[in-house]
């Protein structure tokens, strides 16, 4: 070992990199992390951190109309959009000080440039080789453009969240998580949004009562949302408008963001000289344990395409290490892994879909409610909530929870707990509310839904 310049050399400062470096440091391996750009990675700079701040500052608009239910006078209010940028941006430099700060503290080598694998233990970096016992891949991933005309005028997240000005009209085409988010931050802070998603309705994959209950508060709250679009051409008018071009509509806008998906950042690392194998999405194939087709190459987060989140990345890159320098066993689950959707409202959601429950457990037993929430009888907003459980009928066990409203994200969080310990539906009904929350809902359901079949039958 000691023949190695390092015993973990990391491409990419991103959450997994970063995560999985300053554990091994701590460990006292002798580490070094490679960063062609900021320190960060997507999740801190072009991602949750940025886009979260934004859903916040937009979202005042919502409760300065809900404050005069409460009897306030809010007169002029205004978004000041370049100084909500601006202010994202300071915060956004504090957090890339504090990221060279963890690093440093952990005694990590922070190396500069772009790096190209040579061999299985050596990197290139700005013409300097470094040699390592392992390797971790933990390169990222980046926004996918279309293959059609007029790529050039269109917009990623990338630029999305940092727009000096607001557009006024403002066409997103997708409608997964990006597109959902930012359709909410856009149209909150003022802009006239239009979705554009080739399904039939916002976030497929998501349980469906999930998918119709954001629909409906985009296109009641005024986000105007089009299914069955496939969008082939963007051109650029003269007076700088944007004209969006399908097979039967055109749809004008003064910016067009695609939100269609990202790809796994491994281009020019130089994946085919060593080896190290990748899929036809160009995502590095691994391993139960997070281990390339090379042995001592390793790769973690969206560079793998498993499950693109931040904290599944983060838990990946310590598993790893916890294998590399304590004997883990290096395996990540990566079950029941809750997510949420910073759309306005949010979404959040842990384990199966009701689709995904009847495919995987049989027979299940389905919750739902759906009211008005407590704040919105004064506030006089139309928004309701949604909230399901998927139970599988015969062990009781809950496996899927779906919250679509206020804090979902926050409240989905605590039953993640639950359902990873493999509570059953009675555990829930015994435990007791906190009055007067939504959340108190969850165990208090105490109607389950007819069985579909039932319903056939009586028809
Ligand atoms: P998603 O995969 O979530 O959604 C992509 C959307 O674009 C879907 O509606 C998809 O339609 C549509 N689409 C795909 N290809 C095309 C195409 N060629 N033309 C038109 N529409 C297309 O990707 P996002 O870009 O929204 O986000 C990327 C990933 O980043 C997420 O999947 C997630 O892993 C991560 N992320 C997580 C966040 C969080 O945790 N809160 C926030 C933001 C991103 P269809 O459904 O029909 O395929």
């Amino acid at each position: 070992m000691a023949d190695f310049d390092f015993d973990l050399f990391t491409i990419g400062a991103g959450s997994g990199g970063v995560a999985a470096s300053r554990r091994a440091g701590a460990y006292g391996a002798r580490v070094a992390i490679c960063e062609r750009g900021r320190v960060g990675g997507t999740c801190v700079l072009r991602g949750c951190v940025p886009k979260k701040l934004l859903v916040m500052g937009a979202h005042f608009a919502e409760e300065l109309e809900d404050a005069r239910g409460f009897g306030w006078t809010i007169e002029g209010a205004r978004l000041d959009w370049g100084a909500l940028i601006a202010a994202k941006d300071r915060e956004l430099e504090r957090l890339e000080g504090v990221y060279h700060r963890l690093l440093r503290d952990s005694g990590v080598a922070l190396v500069e440039g772009r790096a190209t694998l040579v061999d299985a233990h050596t990197v290139e970096v700005a013409g300097r080789r470094y040699t390592a016992q392992n390797i971790l891949l933990a390169a990222g991933g980046h926004p996918k453009l279309p293959d059609i005309p007029g790529r050039e005028h269109v917009l990623t997240s990338d630029e999305a969240l940092s727009l000096a000005e607001l557009p006024a009209r403002l066409v997103i085409v997708g409608g997964g998580f990006i597109g959902c988010e930012l359709a909410g931050v856009f149209h909150a802070a003022g802009s006239q949004v239009t979705m554009l998603v080739r399904g039939d309705e916002l976030l497929r994959g998501f349980d469906d009562d999930v998918r119709s209950a954001l629909g409906l508060a985009y296109r009641d709250k005024g986000i105007r949302v089009v299914p069955d679009v496939l969008v082939e051409d963007v051109e650029r008018r003269a007076d700088g408008t944007l004209s969006v071009l399908a097979r039967e509509d055109t749809f004008e806008a003064d910016a067009v963001l695609f939100a269609i998906g990202r790809a796994p950042s491994t281009q020019g690392l130089g994946l085919d000289r060593v080896g190290v194998e990748v899929d036809a999405a160009g995502a590095i194939v691994v391993d139960g344990q997070s281990r390339t087709s090379v042995p001592s190459i390793f790769a973690v987060g969206d560079v793998t395409n498993r499950l693109n989140l931040t904290p599944v990345a983060i838990a990946e890159g310590r598993i790893l290490v916890e294998m590399l320098y304590r004997g883990g066993d290096g395996v990540m689950e990566h079950v029941n892994v809750p997510a949420a959707v910073f759309s306005q409202p949010p979404v959040a959601t842990v384990g199966c879909s009701e689709a995904v429950a009847r495919r995987r457990h049989g027979d299940i037993d389905v919750y739902a409610t759906s009211f008005r929430p407590m704040k919105h009888t004064l506030s006089g907003r139309h928004e309701r909530m949604m909230m399901k459980l998927v139970v599988e009928r015969a062990t009781q066990k809950v496996v899927g929870v779906h919250v679509v409203g206020p804090d979902a994200p926050e409240i989905v969080q605590g039953f993640a707990v639950a359902v990873r310990l493999g509570a059953t539906k009675q555990d829930l009904d015994r435990t007791i509310g906190i009055h007067p929350t939504a959340a108190e809902e969850l165990v208090t359901m105490r109607d389950k839904r007819p069985d579909p079949v039932a319903i056939e039958d009586k028809t």
